[in-house]
């Protein structure tokens, strides 16, 4: 496995490991990698191709306040399960590599999508990753990305992204993996102390019952937002941000649940802020949880 920090050894060492090969599979992160980042790649290693994976902590997409300077860093481990996952390639940049005059001026906006829900708690933030993953994706040139389903606004970003801009990339989404308890893995859960960590399995459990609901026959977007909240509110630990049920592309609020509609919710536990969703539009598959 060649582990690249620089643009110019990137797109040498694609040139000549891209020949002969069927594709090129390709798994964007933030590092500091979990069995979510492992399921990635594993799906993009069945696939046979080239697998690129990239670690970058991009600054343009934190807010001013948000947890740049904490986010979770550990390159060295990183590496070495990106090996054992039969990445031939990890990109690791600096963020003078990536942003070599300290900013950029050439940003991709995503308009309304990227501007509710997370957009509207993080400003700029899904500019920030729309712009960073078309950088990666001009630099990587891949056929394929695998993005997580635990981040599903990001998803649709990108999804939107690749629409509009007509890049010969295509997504595919990987069901959420979560701990025994149901919490969503995430880089940030290392930082939760021992009574939030407990608390923050409330998320997923709010999240199950609306699907239990959902399953069961209810169709109201109110009512199965209502069962969720009464969960969390048990749980002062885990203060709400927003919860809402929203359809799957647009994430626009919808009073009614249909197919592939999904309950979306942010909250923060102590100083650490997590994001969850589940798909509530399952009736035909009663047990399914993504
Ligand atoms: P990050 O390093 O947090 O930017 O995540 C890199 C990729 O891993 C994104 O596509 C995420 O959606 C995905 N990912 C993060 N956590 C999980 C998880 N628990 N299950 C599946 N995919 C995940």
């Amino acid at each position: 496995m060649k582990a690249i920090k620089s643009i110019p050894e990137l797109r040498e060492e694609l040139r000549t490991a891209r020949t002969n090969r069927t594709s090129v599979e390709f798994v964007p992160t933030m590092g500091a990698f979990h069995e979510g980042h492992l399921a990635l790649m594993r799906a993009a290693r069945k696939r046979g191709g080239l697998l690129v994976v990239s670690i970058f902590v991009n600054p343009i997409q934190f807010g001013p306040s948000e947890d740049f300077d904490t986010y979770p860093r550990d390159l060295d481990a990183d590496l070495a399960k990106a090996a054992d996952e039969g990445a031939e390639v990890v990109f690791a940049p600096t963020a003078a590599e990536m942003y070599p005059d300290g900013q950029i001026s050439t940003r991709v906006e995503v308009g309304r999508l990227g501007e509710i829900l997370e957009g509207a708690y993080r400003p700029g933030h899904f500019a920030g990753v729309a712009t960073i993953c078309a950088k990666l994706f001009n630099l990587v040139g891949p056929d394929r990305v695998y993005l997580g389903q635990k981040d599903a606004q990001q998803v649709a970003v990108l999804s939107q992204m690749v629409r509009d801009l007509n890049l010969p990339v295509e997504l595919v989404v990987c069901p959420t993996v979560r701990e025994p308890d149901g919490l969503a893995m995430s880089s940030r859960n290392r930082r939760l102390d021992p009574a939030g960590r407990e608390a923050a399995a409330a998320i997923y459990s709010a999240l199950r019952a609306a699907v239990r609901e959902a399953n069961a026959g209810e169709t109201s977007a109110f009512k199965l937002v209502t069962v969720a909240r009464r969960l969390l509110d048990r749980q002062p630990t885990v203060r709400l941000q927003y919860l809402e049920v929203v359809h799957p592309q647009t994430f626009q609020p919808v009073d009614q649940v249909s197919a592939q509609t999904l309950i979306v919710l942010a909250a923060h536990v102590g100083s650490v802020r997590l994001i969850d969703n589940c798909i509530v539009g399952t009736a035909q598959r009663p047990e399914r949880e993504e």
